[in-house]
């Protein structure tokens, strides 16, 4: 070969290969941005709180935590485990990248983008992989009205519908993920050997058998009578969005937790006070709600690991569970918050947010104390207030007056009160007079949190109501050259408690018009709420955690 011609060759293979990296050079960047969408936390848990004996219990249940996400993942798509192979495979920086955001969103399907997909270009199937990829709503409907016999076991949260010989036919999950299900069992009853609190065997002997049987009524039962335990375990089926197609077939899921000592006394001293928080609201006491004691149960844990379906995209900072209404019915629900999560969002989302938009004076009480705590008071002011309530000599609810206000105006209620009863707190010795600057400061930081993404929600809407009215009163302050916020500490616990005022009057009288006035003059992006909300456009989203026992 000429030189010339080979000097000719090797310069179109530089610029193919420019050409090639230059391209991946701004995939590369947009995937990087995607996973820098989730910051990395490590989630460690105090070990100190487990025996030995405990110490294998846990051990056991994440052994079985890892084979309930392996479902999971077949769940989420039929093509999972063939991309997983793919990935591994690759060895290029972008593949790297696809891989990472694959594993944190379980599936080739953008979480935080509408499920867009993002390897490949095939579409998420509706109804995940719990139905046959091209079987449509009209099919199912149909072969449901053609045999009624067959209705229930296909609705049933615990089937996926498959094809066989052309007809559509309901397997149940201990069927279909026999082999892992057999092995989950297991684990649980052996971990159940080394339980020695009664209530906690008695669940996870149960909960086998649940596996096996597809039937959780007596372990969900088991769970809500869990008493004097450390280890609070949920693991199994629950949640049904995975399944777009119908909201029908659950998803499993599994948080292994610790019950925090501290958090738990903390959460007995309010019990005990509910009585005066209530009397110490600041609305007439004709209208005062001394009867509502049956509330859901509230537990204080650390996150030792979470699997599956709660895995996937943001996590979660709080569960409710059972779903099973039998259940609800008969025991209530119980209300798990995760303490080092919140943490993690509080150093990775809250704060950054806080040095974006506070006043740097007033950036010192933004903390976690402060976050955690109104979080708690928060979930504690929903139980207080009016709840049954007589509109014109009926009796009714304030959910039924106030309709499609009803939700922001209850989350409003409970923020407000929120920072209105840890006031109350700290004048009943339960917290220092110290801590009442990081209530005012650590909300004003912690509502752009919720309205960062639109007010549409119902924290974003109460939030926005509760930012507008408190500048407007002089009791928040924008300062417009510096574009940061700050709290009037001489004036923002009598807005606070003139909002608090307003809002427990509107569920009273169930006053459906002033609930409506309320959102339209308050509820709305203000200029400054805009203002502030642009800063924040770069910062995380969520977190991935990293867990402590998988470093073991
Ligand atoms: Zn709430």
């Amino acid at each position: 070969m000429k030189k010339g011609i080979i000097f000719l060759i090797a310069a179109i293979m530089v610029i193919i290969v420019q050409g090639c990296s230059n391209q991946s050079n701004e995939e590369t960047e947009m995937m990087k941005k995607k996973i820098s969408q989730y910051a990395v936390t490590k989630i460690a848990y105090d070990e100190t709180l487990l025996d030995e004996r405990q110490k294998i219990v846990v051990n056991k249940l994440h052994e079985a935590a890892k084979l309930v996400d392996d479902i999971f993942w077949e769940q989420v798509y039929s093509g999972n485990k063939t991309i997983r192979e793919e990935l591994g495979k690759a060895n290029n920086d972008y593949t790297k990248l696809v891989k990472d955001y694959f594993e944190i969103n379980y599936g080739p399907f953008d979480r935080f983008d509408n499920d867009k997909p993002f390897y490949g270009t095939k579409e998420k199937p509706q109804g995940a992989n719990f139905y046959p990829e091209d079987m449509t709503k009209e099919e199912f409907e149909t072969w449901i009205k053609n045999n009624p016999d067959d209705e229930k076991a296909f609705t049933s949260e615990f089937t996926i519908i498959a094809r066989k010989d052309n007809k559509l036919v309901a397997v149940p999950y201990s069927e279909h993920y026999a082999d892992k299900i057999v092995k989950i069992a297991a684990l649980l009853r052996e971990a159940a050997e080394y339980a020695d609190n009664e209530t906690l065997k008695k669940y996870l002997l149960a909960r086998a058998k649940g596996f096996e049987t597809d039937d959780y009524f007596e372990s969900d039962m088991a769970w809500m009578d869990l008493k004097n335990h450390t280890i609070e375990v949920v693991i199994g089926p629950y949640e049904v969005y995975e399944d777009a197609l119908f909201n029908f077939k659950a998803s499993y899921e599994c948080f292994i937790t610790l019950v925090d000592p501290v958090e738990s006394k903390k959460l007995d001293i309010f019990a005990s006070l509910l009585e005066e928080i209530e009397n110490n609201l600041p609305y007439p006491d004709e209208h005062k709600n001394f009867e509502r004691g049956s509330e859901s149960p509230i537990v204080v844990v650390q996150e030792v690991y979470a699997a599956g379906d709660t895995r996937a995209g943001a996590q979660t900072l709080a569960f409710n569970l059972p779903n099973d209404e039998r259940v609800r019915q008969a025991k209530g629900s119980k209300k798990v918050m995760l303490k080092n999560i919140h943490e993690a969002k509080f150093e990775k989302l809250l704060y950054p947010i806080a040095q974006q938009i506070m006043d740097e004076e007033q950036l010192p009480y933004v903390t976690f104390d402060g976050f955690f705590n109104h979080t708690l008071m928060h979930e504690i002011s929903h139980g207080v207030g009016p709840g049954f309530i007589t509109v014109n000599g009926k009796k009714t609810e304030v959910k039924k007056e106030l309709q499609e206000t009803y939700s922001i105006l209850e989350e409003c209620k409970a923020d407000i009160l929120g920072m209105y009863n840890d006031i109350f707190m700290i004048e009943k010795g339960v917290y220092p007079e110290s801590f009442e600057k990081e209530i005012w400061a650590t909300f004003l930081a912690g509502s752009f949190r919720s309205m960062r993404f639109g007010i549409n929600s119902a924290h974003g809407g109460g939030n926005a109501i509760i930012y507008n009215y408190l500048l407007e009163k002089s009791a928040y302050e924008f300062n417009t050259e510096k574009q940061k916020v700050k709290v009037n500490y001489d004036k923002v616990y009598d807005a606070v408690k003139d909002l608090a005022n307003k809002i427990l009057m509107i569920q009273a009288l169930g006053d459906y018009n002033g609930a409506k006035e309320m959102i339209a003059q308050y509820g709305i992006e203000s200029e400054s709420i805009k203002i502030l909300r642009n800063k924040l456009s770069n910062l995380p989203i969520d977190i991935k955690p990293v867990y402590q026992i998988d470093n073991k």
